[in-house]
């Protein structure tokens, strides 16, 4: 109930180079950069059970895949790391890490087919550990080279949910596919998706050939074209939004792809919220506007696992989830509307690109 009270967005920006970026978002966010470092080292070391050593091989070895794919990313964490006064090596290890991270999200998107006001919108709840409320920064990057993008990233520099200037967006949910490898860690995708141009650079950026693991990346773009790109490490399908609109949370929906979900018993808060926000989004097709989504996802219907999620009280803290951030995107105006902590008691502010 405290973490409620005093759920506030954090902003950062940076322009320049990559390295640049990576530099000047290391110094605005080195607090929450040295707290997430503490805490994943203590969940390696009590969850999986490694050395923080033992991380640092494993990551390592995925590197050079990554930075292949991922070149002027991987010098936006190397500033990162200088700028927030830690090692390269801890800011891949965080990277590598939240690969593990796969508790729970809703999202929706919309093309302006079903809209009052003919705008394309793609919304999404982010529901983590709740030790997580404090780490998430609202940054606006601008590099020299690439389309500037606004994202709700953990620490300033891992977006989750982000849109870019040449109008794509990135949501999507975190699934727990069968087939982990190593391979380039799914938060790098998301970061490179905004690399894209266009439609067809977001598709192939959100499904990279060598990687890990994979999210539900929804991407979508201004002209009302949505898919959800379902992947695992060693395949995907990309489900598209045929009637206009779609509705994901946290389990395989294309039957290609069902043989890869890890445990269907661990899903039922998933398959509960899916249901539940295709029912109310479509009581509200073709009079949607912002407000659909905010009360969309303030539902509680199953709570706390519900698609507005607080914390069970009978879980343990790591066992928790609950939604730390709601945020609605317009694609056509490149506008963010965002409500920091859980919306049913928080209030959603809107930022333009
Ligand atoms: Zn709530």
């Amino acid at each position: 109930m405290q973490k409620k009270a005093k759920a506030t967005l954090r902003t950062a920006s940076a322009k320049g180079t990559h390295r640049e970026i990576g530099i000047r978002i290391g110094e605005q966010c080195r607090d929450i950069a040295r707290r997430m470092d503490r805490r994943l080292r203590n969940e390696a070391r009590g969850l999986i059970g490694r050395s923080p050593s033992e991380d640092i091989a494993r990551a390592r070895k995925v590197l050079p895949a990554t930075r292949r794919f991922a070149p002027g990313y991987v010098e936006e964490l190397e500033g990162y790391a200088e700028g927030a006064g830690l090692s390269f090596d801890r800011i891949f290890v965080m990277m590598c890490v939240l690969d593990w991270e796969a508790k729970g999200c809703t999202d929706i998107a919309v093309s302006e087919r079903w809209t009052k006001d003919d705008c394309v919108y793609a919304a999404h709840n982010e529901d983590v550990e709740p030790c997580n409320l404090d780490d998430i920064v609202m940054a606006r990057i601008d590099p020299d080279d690439e389309p500037g993008y606004i994202g709700m990233s953990y620490g300033g520099i891992m977006p989750t949910v982000a849109i870019n200037a040449a109008g794509i967006s990135i949501t999507g949910n975190a699934l727990e596919p069968n087939d982990l490898r190593p391979g380039i860690p799914k938060m790098i995708v998301v970061r490179e998706i905004m690399r894209a141009e266009g439609l067809h650079d977001a598709l192939k950026l959100s499904m990279p050939r060598g990687r890990g693991h994979s999210f539900n990346n929804i991407v979508c773009d201004s002209n009302g074209e949505i898919y959800s790109m379902e992947g695992s490490a060693t395949t995907f399908d990309a489900i598209y939004a045929e009637e206009g609109y779609l509705v994901h949370t946290n389990h395989y929906l294309s039957p290609r792809m069902w043989k890869f979900e890890a445990d269907m018993h661990s899903r039922f808060s998933s398959i509960m919220r899916y249901n539940r926000a295709k029912k109310l989004f479509r009581q509200e097709v073709g009079e949607v506007d912002v407000s659909t989504f905010m009360r969309v996802l303030s539902d509680h219907v199953g709570y706390p696992e519900s698609i507005c999620r607080h914390p069970d009280p009978k879980l343990s803290e790591s066992e928790q989830t609950m939604t730390i951030f709601s945020s609605v995107f317009d694609l056509t105006n490149k506008a963010i509307w965002v409500c920091p902590g859980n919306p049913c008691t928080g209030t959603y502010e809107r930022h333009d690109l």
